[in-house]
């Protein structure tokens, strides 16, 4: 009996020592806003993370008790936003360029000498130095940024930057001597070669047709193919960061990419982002087979490189008038739009996939477009029978009125781009009319007729930087502000719901929902900390927002600003 009671209290002691063990965390946040995303448990103030996963969700002294004196990571969030990873679920990632020059969100004119002047001392003489998304509008001084700003630190090389919307290009002298562009050279047709008012010369800003006036005169830089690796792995070192900055710890690449990249980044402990990548939707019986290999080797149950889904285009955009449509565009009555293939071959290659048990995603831009996407999704469940599919409708951008009711119904996940509302709701009037408008980016339609929405970019048609989709959800008004409700403002979102189709939206759309984009026990801790409290600050402040704490499966893989 004594026997008994000694083996008892060691195994007691055993238990306790090994539980005291697992319950102690490696990363713990405290004292934060915590925007959890979990519907159960809304709010908290701290968690605690051991390996990937978070092990719990509570208040500070609760969570307190997971710490162990040395050995756990400590975050004091000071009262900071905490919220889940951003998850991209539309963004075609890959390697930059590291010559290119980025001058995205540039305030001060002098930042574009100075980056200009570090590149041509990297280059060789006669090489192009190119790089762009300046935007003038976002300058100190408004004012369109001039050659005089680039010539004194480029004397001998060609140097080209675009403008953010790629419309304009700011050019130097040597660019304009070498094009033969001078105070008398007309402008083209559709084109406009900007002259200084007094002096009548070039100022180094081509517009639109007047680009094609460009001869560069660039030597090509001749790399061996080490070299070449070398760059597009620097290349993609600087996506990587890029995006961790941000706080994206999840992207979704539409189409393919290069896998073994990735797997190699990973390799490396250098992937901070989760990533899935696609093919083409194909009906090719012999190809589909391959794809399955791929899906085998990375398959949905990994978290961090996994096989997407198959990818079609069924139209093409607004913009350029090529979005299959109903009826007419209203400014131009003779087209309405096209699309990529015959519907009855679009439907063949769905349900073939579909049958294979494949998920599709479908680039549908135009109202037709959208119903052709959904009518062949539709067939699929008919013919092939029901299962959890989660097909998807890549930007979902028109929908008529009576399909926007047929996602929920059919399970299609419409993964959307709020950006694309805010740079597209300019002309979309013209294009479509009002009474079309009303299906366009219809996030507060879709939801209530019980749709889970995806959020991303589109990058890099669209910035990376989620803050500027969170901006574009809740105001749907242009990115310099405006003083009315908005585009069509019912269609608004909150900022919360906004968080969350970015997050657990997106995770639903790649059946990771039951893993990631919550802050909850068990999941993977993915989680951002931000600077301003994005849920009371005002409309002018969510683009200025800045993440402080990048922390991908418990690992804190960027942080500034502690
Ligand atoms: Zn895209």
């Amino acid at each position: 009996m004594k026997y008994l009671i000694t083996l008892l209290s060691i195994i007691t002691i055993i238990m306790s020592l090994s539980c005291s063990k697992k319950e102690k965390a490696d990363l713990v946040i405290i004292n934060g806003k915590v925007l959890t995303i979990d519907q159960e448990n809304p709010s908290a103030e701290a968690i605690a993370v051991r390996g990937e996963n978070i092990i719990a969700v509570g208040t500070t002294r609760k969570i307190e008790r997971f710490l162990e004196n040395g050995k756990t990571e400590v975050i004091d969030a000071k009262g900071r936003l905490v919220i889940p990873g951003f998850n991209d679920a539309h963004v075609h990632f890959g390697p930059l360029d590291p010559d290119y020059i980025e001058l995205r969100y540039t305030t001060d004119p002098s930042v574009i000498t100075e980056k200009v002047k570090a590149q041509v001392i990297r280059s060789k003489p006669g090489e192009l130095i190119s790089g762009g998304h300046w935007d003038h509008e976002m300058f100190i001084d408004k004012k369109w940024p001039v050659k005089e700003l680039i010539d004194n630190v480029s004397p001998d090389n060609p140097v080209m930057l675009s403008r953010a919307d790629g419309h304009s290009v700011l050019v130097n002298s040597y660019v304009l001597k070498k094009s033969g562009i001078t105070k008398n050279t007309p402008d083209p047709p559709g084109g406009e070669i900007q002259k200084d008012l007094s002096t009548g010369e070039p100022t180094g800003i081509l517009k639109e047709h007047a680009k094609n006036l460009i001869v560069t005169g660039e030597i090509k830089p001749v790399r061996t193919p080490e070299e070449e690796s070398a760059k597009s792995w620097q290349g993609y070192l600087m996506a990587m960061n890029q995006a961790k900055e941000l706080g994206v710890t999840s992207i979704q690449i539409p189409g393919s990419a290069d896998f073994e990249v990735y797997e190699k980044l990973w390799k490396s402990g250098l992937l901070t982002c989760r990533i899935d990548i696609g093919e083409s939707l194909t009906g090719d019986t012999a190809v589909l087979p391959k794809y399955k290999e791929i899906e085998k080797k990375y398959p949905k149950e990994g978290n961090w490189i996994r096989f997407g889904y198959l990818k079609a285009f069924i139209d093409g955009t607004i913009g350029s008038g090529t979005a299959l449509m109903f009826e007419p565009f209203n400014d131009n009555p003779s087209s309405s739009g096209l699309a990529m293939m015959s519907y009855e071959k679009f439907e063949d290659m769905v349900l073939r996939a579909d049958k294979m048990g494949f998920q599709i995603g479908v680039h549908s831009i135009g109202d037709k477009g959208n119903n052709w996407t959904l009518n062949a999704y539709e067939k699929a469940l008919q013919i092939n029978g029901k299962r959890d599919t989660r097909h998807r409708d890549e930007h979902a951008q028109t929908i008529q009125l009576s399909d926007i009711k047929r996602f929920a119904q059919l399970n299609v996940v419409p993964s959307m781009q709020p950006t694309h509302c805010i740079s597209d709701k300019k002309f979309y009037k013209k294009r479509i009319g009002l009474e079309r408008c009303k299906g366009a980016y219809a996030w507060r339609s879709l939801i209530e007729s019980g749709s889970i929405l995806a959020f991303g970019t589109d990058y890099p048609v669209e910035p990376l930087n989620p803050m500027e989709g969170l901006y574009a959800a809740v105001t749907r008004k242009d990115r310099s502000g405006e003083e009315d409700k908005g585009w069509f403002p019912e269609q608004k979102l909150t900022m919360e719901e906004a968080i969350k189709y970015y997050t657990l939206g997106s995770a639903y759309a790649q059946f990771m929902d039951d893993r990631k984009g919550m802050i909850k026990t068990g999941y993977l801790a993915d989680i951002v900390i931000v600077d301003k409290d994005l849920l009371t600050i005002p409309e002018s402040e969510i683009m200025k927002t800045k993440v402080n704490y990048t922390i991908t499966g418990g690992k804190v893989v960027y942080a500034s600003g502690k």
